[in-house]
């Protein structure tokens, strides 16, 4: 029923009083407007109307009548229907497995991107997953700092990056110096749990087709070599995909209960050129292909609709041009700032001053210096002890973080020294504050609703989302306990 009608439901399903209303307004108003003339003759004409006045008026109330009657019939039959749909969506309850003999959670990510990319082309294999799944509505909101190794961690993981250890995709650890980058995988550095390692613990099978973190052995995860590829950027995107639906041509007792797939698209562009380029455009409907391919392999498999498949981006994408840029060798009228205390410039500007030197002093000159108005863009940089930054972004509870962390307005960076270097791309890590720096969040299949639209939120919950398809007790993280039911359908 409610997958009949999804053009009706899908601007509808989440609000639905507000379009009610609409719907009654633009109602009355049309009334209003067709019985305007009669009374606008009825007024101008004297007391004692002739005869052929008094048909026509009499006819244009039979005619006004009717279509009023009828808008209003045409008003209750679009309101019943929307009602009832929506209230059928509420009792809706998950679709049973036909085929597998387990619940299944694919979780994509499309890397960078950005909400809004899915409206640049057509895009029929995405519209055909919102069209019958459930989509955030103004896109899935990252964690902060918004880079890919922070945010593809908290998904799998549920925990911010304070928590999960991942707090740039490069840092440097103070307790001995060493350094990360994003082809570490000593699990050191990697912590809390993330949902392989949950699954396995469960006696579940999972699968990684690459994601950060997938390759570090942890726990009971051993990155076994047939279920758990090492990164190879070089690996076809139609490889990974025939390689996750091999998975399905298991016995039922080998299928991964958790599977992973990433593409680097359209970031890869959109660090290059921006977001608002044709090179992106072509990457989102590559992107959009390769969803068409795994469907299309799902269904030769009979398993589509059995499969719960989660699309996430890990975050969203702005353009950085028209020398939009702050050097924080302009400060040093008020601190000299050596390029030696900063461990990334931008968008996360984070500086870690040695021993013997006040991080509140550092923050305190450097804000004055910026605000001087003698500072070019300076007013586009604001520096923070990480104690004082808003609590919202959840950046400072780790050692790993630097004492000092700069927000920088969207679109700006910053650079140590003047260059004669110009450039124009596109960047994310900005504030997820940012619209810019939002992502999406379509799902499919048996426990999700056809053609829902769910509030924004932010990524951590998508641990506990999938847990709860699972049915298995994820570990302890920051998302709620009771979001999944607020997105799942429930189980009979
Ligand atoms: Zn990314």
């Amino acid at each position: 029923m409610v997958s009949d009608s999804p053009s009706i439901l899908t601007p509808n399903d989440n609000k639905p009083m507000p379009i009610s209303i609409k719907e009654e307004d633009d109602l009355p108003n049309a009334a209003t407007t067709a019985l305007l003339p009669f009374r606008t003759d009825s007024s101008s004409s004297d007391s004692h109307p002739k005869p052929a006045t008094t048909t026509v008026i009499f006819i244009s109330l039979v005619i006004s009548t009717c279509i009023a009657l009828s808008a209003a019939i045409a008003f209750a039959f679009l309101f019943f229907n929307v009602s009832s749909a929506n209230s059928e969506s509420r009792n809706e309850f998950s679709r049973s497995l036909t085929k597998l003999k387990n619940p299944v959670v694919l979780l994509i990510s499309s890397d960078g991107f950005r909400f809004g990319y899915q409206f640049k082309t057509d895009t029929p294999n995405i519209n055909r997953l919102i069209k019958n799944g459930t989509e955030a509505e103004l896109g899935l909101i990252p964690v902060f700092p918004t880079l890919t190794f922070p945010n593809h961690y908290s998904i799998v993981t549920g925990l911010y990056p304070a928590y999960h250890g991942i707090v740039n995709n490069y840092f440097v650890d103070p307790e001995n110096g060493d350094f990360f980058t994003m082809a570490s995988h000593e699990p050191k550095w990697w912590l809390g749990e993330p949902l392989w390692e949950t699954v396995v613990n469960h006696g579940l099978k999972a699968s990684t087709y690459f994601w950060p973190g997938a390759e570090v052995t942890k726990g009971s995860w051993n990155c076994p070599k047939e279920y758990c590829m090492f990164y190879n950027s070089s690996v076809p995107f139609e490889n990974r995909v025939d390689s996750v639906l091999k998975y399905f041509d298991l016995p039922s007792s080998e299928i991964p209960s958790f599977m992973t797939l990433y593409f680097e698209d359209p970031d890869h562009q959109g660090h290059k050129v921006g977001p608002d380029d044709p090179l992106i455009t072509e990457a989102v409907a590559g992107v959009d292909k390769m969803l068409g391919r795994l469907i299309s392999g799902l269904e030769e498999r009979g398993v589509f609709e059995d499969v719960n498949i989660i699309l996430v981006g890990d975050h969203g994408m702005v353009g950085t041009c028209d020398r939009k840029l702050i050097f924080l060798d302009d400060l040093a009228n008020w601190i000299e700032i050596p390029k030696e205390w900063v461990q990334s410039y931008s968008p996360l500007l984070a500086i870690r001053p040695p021993s013997g030197f006040s991080p509140k002093e550092v923050v305190a000159k450097m804000n004055e210096g910026l605000k001087s108005g003698n500072v070019d863009n300076g007013g586009y940089l604001r520096v923070y002890l990480k104690e004082e930054l808003p609590s919202r972004l959840h950046y400072s509870a780790s050692d790993r973080i630097p004492p000092i962390i700069g927000l920088i307005e969207e679109g700006f960076k910053v650079e140590q020294t003047r260059s004669k270097r110009q450039e124009c791309g596109g960047a994310h890590g900005y504030d997820n504050a940012f619209f810019s720096m939002r992502s999406i969040f379509v799902a499919h299949g048996p426990r999700f609703a056809r053609g829902r639209k769910v509030p924004s939120f932010e990524n951590v919950q998508i641990y506990n989302l999938v847990t709860t398809i699972l049915d298995i007790n994820g570990a302890p993280n920051n998302g709620s306990m009771s979001f999944p039911q607020s997105i799942l359908l429930p189980n009979h």
